[in-house]
């Protein structure tokens, strides 16, 4: 077996979690799924099932996805400067499509779901380009693409990253929002860790895999925000409660002080990943 992402041949076995075996490798650190292989026929992975919840949550909350889109936006902006246009991959229903429509820029977004374009269309008025990023063809060149928990689908991290590179404009941004499999939130969760998601989740990285992965890539710049286990966050959870109160403290300044002291010791689940070309 050889690692998808550096060519190491030394493979070794994980874990298994569910009756689905993950392999990592020794040299780049990357966890992965053994079977990948075998589902990637991602139209049947993908069906109507799996994005009933999706459509569930997602549908009835625009205004979380804009509200996200916006704070990220920011902070990339903040970071790296203008943004005129954008990419985003694993558009699911095409709400940050929208989101950033909204926002005045130009936006397009890839999708694999037939199911999931037909309702992008039909539900909120956004076409998306039905297929696989690498048969997207674009005479446009993008300031950012994003990959917004669907990096880690992806069967050809490698192949990926040549498309974007290809499809992003000079000095452009790559924005992943990911699992990070070094978190305390996995260590506390062990095996019923939600960043798992298997087998949906093909790979699985650290902050210094991705960041290892981006640099030997190319790309000059990576800059990683980890989530961190923020008490607010549970409190919202488990009241349900779409309280205005913890909503402004959770998208604060005051957050961002704090978030790398405590991610030290209290990293959550994900991690966002903004890459410059
Ligand atoms: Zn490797």
């Amino acid at each position: 077996m050889i690692c998808k992402i550096c060519g190491d041949n030394r493979v070794t076995d994980f874990k298994v979690i569910n009756n689905f075996k993950l392999l990592k490798c020794k040299k780049c650190k990357v966890v992965f799924l053994a079977e990948i292989e075998e589902l990637v026929n991602a139209d049947k992975l993908y069906d109507e099932d799996y994005f009933e919840n999706y459509l569930y949550e997602s549908s009835v909350d625009y205004n979380s996805v804009r509200t996200t889109a916006k704070y990220y936006l920011d902070y990339i902006q903040f970071y790296f400067g203008q943004i005129n246009s954008v990419l985003d991959v694993g558009a699911g229903f095409g709400l940050f499509v929208k989101a950033f429509r909204d926002f005045g820029l130009k936006a397009e977004g890839v999708e694999i779901s037939r199911f999931s374009v037909s309702v992008a269309k039909e539900k909120f008025g956004i076409t998306l380009f039905n297929g696989e990023l690498k048969d997207f063809i674009s005479n446009e060149k993008y300031d950012l693409i994003s990959f917004y928990h669907s990096f880690e689908h992806l069967p050809n991290p490698i192949q990926t990253l040549e498309k974007v590179s290809e499809l992003l404009s000079e000095k452009g941004i790559l924005w992943l929002s990911l699992p990070n499999i070094s978190s305390l939130d996995r260590f506390i969760n062990k095996d019923n860790w939600n960043g798992w998601s298997l087998p949906f989740h093909f790979f699985h990285y650290s902050p210094r895999t991705i960041k290892t992965l981006l640099k030997d890539f190319g790309f000059t710049h990576v800059k990683i925000q980890k989530s961190f286990l923020n008490p607010l966050r549970l409190i919202k959870r488990q009241n349900q409660t779409n309280n205005i109160f913890i909503t402004k403290i959770y998208f604060s300044p005051y957050k961002e002080f704090i978030r790398k002291p405590a991610t030290i010791f209290l990293s959550g689940q994900n991690m966002n990943v903004f890459a410059q070309k």
